[in-house]
């Protein structure tokens, strides 16, 4: 039978279940979430309360869980009691109740009597058993049965953990690799039926052996987070707040589970959780939710919190963590030269750095092949599940096996099978290779094996590393990606537009239109762009030379216009953020590909400008088209002028295109690791056709009457004090461009004339204190200033 997922049920309404069933309304998949009925309700609306509630909460949700407002719409809830008849035609059944073994069983042999045969049915569970979940099961249910592991929260975190049992046909676990790889935009790495499967497993170990090494070295919970997060390639969160983040109770509950279910684990002790972790939970410091764990907001505090004293459990003043090898490591940007000196140091950081890394190191060495075949899947799980900057094999690799191993040796500690065979092997290496063509040693063969490219997805590493760049310079680059395709790359700070980039542009427009059939511009980072470099508008505002720089703005505008005009097609692949500069650029190529996460706005305003790269002129064409005079201008007008005006940023590719940054024939990728490939693809096409640049055409304009309008809009947003006087005064000079000026009636007028008011507007705020002030700031604190 074809295996396709149209309809899902999820089971459980929980912090899983409901984002999951979230995150599959924005794959465009209908749910149907379920969970227990309210006790003692007596009717089907009262039985559905918690649900409802859960459903409530997710909507609202800080970190938004949909794409789109709309998006929700898509599921439908109800109760176990009333409605499990609805999961019957459901394609795949998502079980992520509580955490218990017999709760989970009892519902899987409702589901069963229920399911259709052939429907996929699949366990969130963090740790339990996966064949032993599906026990007593029909042998349809557990041929297409399964772990899916889904990491917190599964729209924004990318693994996915696919745990299948001895029976779960081959068949139904690659068409879900696959479903969760392209339409969910998940990383999918293949796990083992063991407890807590390999990203947990992993991970608490390295909390719980973190904790003993703490204890060994007299280091405090301050200490342990300045020595475990970005010095060492890991979030900032490090081991202390992600404990808090995670609460104490789960960790607890999970290093218990943990060591109940691994007998034979060689460090199975580590596992049992130290007093003063059990006396937290007892006394309620359960972290986050209890607004206390191993640290305890407190405004009045210096750094607004305090860390708990573990002998105490008082919680006192965070100290200032400081040691000469991490002020040493901190200058240094390889990871494994940076670890290199932090191991070879002989103050207290160095040594708990060495005790906890090794020692992480041979617990993960020793786990392959028990909890996967392969060393890619433990790094691929740690990068994804974690946020982690490298993986634990490619950090050994990074820091050298051969030295680091010696001296494991030295210590007295035992060389899992895994690296005493890495060490007899040529390469003495887990990884190795070049960029163009990596190796990876595979246990099996115990041999090095190359790492096989994915099909689909344009690795852009390797595709560099086989040539060498057709022009570059400190801020972008432009590379033969073939197939007639020229890449325009970004690599400045946080992708910003300078002055290096726009040169880069004019010459990547000039050799595509001589030498490739479509220029792509993209890159491998984690956003496009954050827009236009603002120290370079700042300097230039603070200098005054208003010719030159009216002249240099309008060679800018002239450059981005050319995108379009530009004899061959031009693509832009984005993702991450698509901010003001950088959003305009996109606006101006023939086609968008954007990955589904992508947060597109134009938010100049923030900085105290407009949008002066044909952004203003771009959007109320895109909203005025197909109008004609005497045709309602103000509610078009208005739409593009409000997302200015309050610098709104979309929250996912799928509401940029309800805004018309991206439009409807523009693609959305899933998966942002195929973005590049399917915007190259995408160039391909455009290439092939008998391409034609656009011929431009006038725009329509709503006049004076609207402009009042708008106008309007600010006074009332400043009264409602959603605004400040200074946003009304930036506010009246966006209306007044995208009115069309002064003119007294509705108009056809050129995209020229309109980029001429945008960049009149925008030198005018150049020259004003407070647009000055709100650049100085962003460019201080990296965040707007409300003056
Ligand atoms: P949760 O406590 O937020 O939600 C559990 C859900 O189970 C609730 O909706 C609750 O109403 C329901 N429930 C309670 N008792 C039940 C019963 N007797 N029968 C049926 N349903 C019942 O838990 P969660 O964090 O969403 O976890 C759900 C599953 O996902 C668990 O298996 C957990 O191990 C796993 N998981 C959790 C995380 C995480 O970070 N929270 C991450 C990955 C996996």
């Amino acid at each position: 039978m074809k295996l396709e997922i149209q309809k899902a049920a999820v089971l459980g309404a929980g912090t899983m279940g409901s984002r999951i069933a979230a995150h599959l309304a924005n794959a465009g998949v209908d749910v149907v979430l379920l969970d227990i009925p309210t006790p003692g309700a007596e009717t089907e609306q009262q039985r559905n309360a918690i649900v409802a509630k859960a459903f409530k909460a997710l909507k609202k949700s800080r970190v938004p869980a949909f794409f789109t407002g709309e998006t929700s719409r898509r599921i439908r809830l109800g109760n176990f009691q009333d409605n499990l008849d609805q999961i019957a035609d459901a394609d795949w059944i998502i079980e992520a109740v509580i955490e218990r073994l017999d709760v989970k069983q009892q519902l899987l042999e409702k589901v069963d009597s229920v399911r259709r045969p052939g429907s996929l049915v699949s366990s969130n569970t963090s740790g339990l058993p996966i064949a032993k979940l599906a026990e007593g099961r029909s042998d349809d249910f557990r041929a297409h049965w399964l772990g899916t592991h889904f990491f917190n929260p599964p729209r924004h975190m990318r693994l996915v953990e696919l745990i299948p049992t001895p029976e779960t046909t081959p068949d139904v676990l690659a068409f879900l690799g696959e479903f969760c790889d392209r339409r969910l935009g998940k990383v999918v790495v293949e796990a083992k039926d063991r407890p807590n499967f390999i990203a947990n497993r992993i991970f608490l170990f390295s909390m719980m052996q973190t904790l003993q090494a703490m204890a060994r070295h007299g280091l405090s919970v301050e200490e342990v987070d300045a020595l475990t997060g970005p010095l060492i390639g890991r979030p900032r969160m490090a081991t202390f707040r992600l404990a808090d983040f995670t609460g104490i109770d789960i960790c607890v509950y999970v290093a218990k589970t943990i060591h109940e279910l691994v007998p034979d684990d060689e460090r199975r002790d580590v596992y049992v959780p130290p007093d003063y972790l059990l006396k937290m939970v007892e006394q309620g410091m359960l972290g986050d939710k209890a607004r206390q764990g191993f640290y305890k907001r407190d405004r009045k505090a210096p750094g607004g919190r305090l860390a708990l004293d573990l002998e105490s459990l008082q919680y006192r003043e965070m100290l200032k963590p400081s040691w000469p090898s991490v002020d040493r490591a901190k200058g240094i940007s390889d990871i494994g030269e940076r670890l290199r000196t932090l191991f070879a140091a002989d103050d207290v950081a160095g040594k708990f750095l060495w005790d906890a890394l090794s020692d992480l190191f041979l617990y993960a060495a020793a786990r392959v092949p028990e909890v996967c075949d392969d060393i890619v899947s433990v790094d691929t799980t740690m990068r994804s599940g974690f946020n982690w900057q490298q993986g634990i094999f490619e950090m050994w690799n990074a820091v050298g096996v051969e030295e680091t191993s010696e001296r494991m040796k030295s210590e007295g500690k035992a060389l899992p099978p895994l690296v005493e065979r890495v060490l007899a092997s040529e390469s003495k290496s887990f990884y190795g290779g070049d960029a163009a063509s990596p190796t990876y040693f595979d246990l099996a063969s115990r041999q090095s094996h190359p790492v096989p490219p994915r099909p689909g997805v344009l690795d852009l590493s390797r595709a560099k590393a086989v040539q060498a760049a057709v022009r570059s310079n400190p801020s972008a680059s432009l590379w033969d990606l073939g197939g007639g395709v020229a890449l325009l790359e970004f690599h400045s700070k946080a992708n910003s537009l300078d002055a290096d980039v726009f040169e880069m542009m004019e010459s990547a427009i000039d050799e595509t239109e001589k030498n490739f059939g479509a220029l792509l511009i993209g890159n491998d980072a984690d956003r496009f762009s954050a827009g236009a470099n603002l120290k370079m508008i700042l300097g230039l505002s603070l200098s005054g030379r208003w010719d030159e720089i009216d002249l240099r703005i309008a060679e800018i505008q002239q450059l981005i216009l050319r995108l379009r005009s530009c004899k061959k097609p031009t693509v832009a692949a984005v993702q991450g953020q698509t901010l003001a500069g950088g959003c305009e650029v996109a606006l101006r190529c023939d086609h968008v590909q954007a990955a589904a996460e992508t947060y597109m706005g134009l938010v100049e305003v923030g900085a105290g400008l407009i949008p002066a790269g044909g952004g203003c002129a771009e959007m109320l064409r895109r909203h005025t088209d197909g109008r004609s005079i005497g045709a309602d201008l103000t509610q078009p007008t208005r739409a593009v002028f409000q997302r200015i005006a309050t610098a709104k940023v979309s929250n996912s590719a799928a509401e940029a295109r309800q805004w018309r940054y991206v439009s409807s024939e523009n693609g959305i990728t899933m998966n942002r690791d195929r973005l590049l490939a399917e915007a190259k693809q995408a160039a391909v096409a455009l290439a092939a056709s008998a391409y034609e640049p656009p011929e431009p055409t006038e725009i329509l304009v709503g006049g004076r009457g609207v402009r009042a309008a708008l106008e309007l809009g600010a006074w009332m947003m400043r009264q409602a004090e959603w605004a400040s006087d200074y946003d009304v005064f930036i506010a009246k000079k966006l209306a007044h461009v995208l009115a069309g000026g002064d003119l007294t009636q509705a108009s056809y007028v050129s995209e020229d004339y309109l980029i001429g008011l945008e960049r009149e507007a925008f030198l005018s705020l150049c020259g004003e204190k407070r647009s000055q002030q709100r650049m100085e700031h962003i460019l201080k604190k990296g965040k707007p200033l409300r003056n």
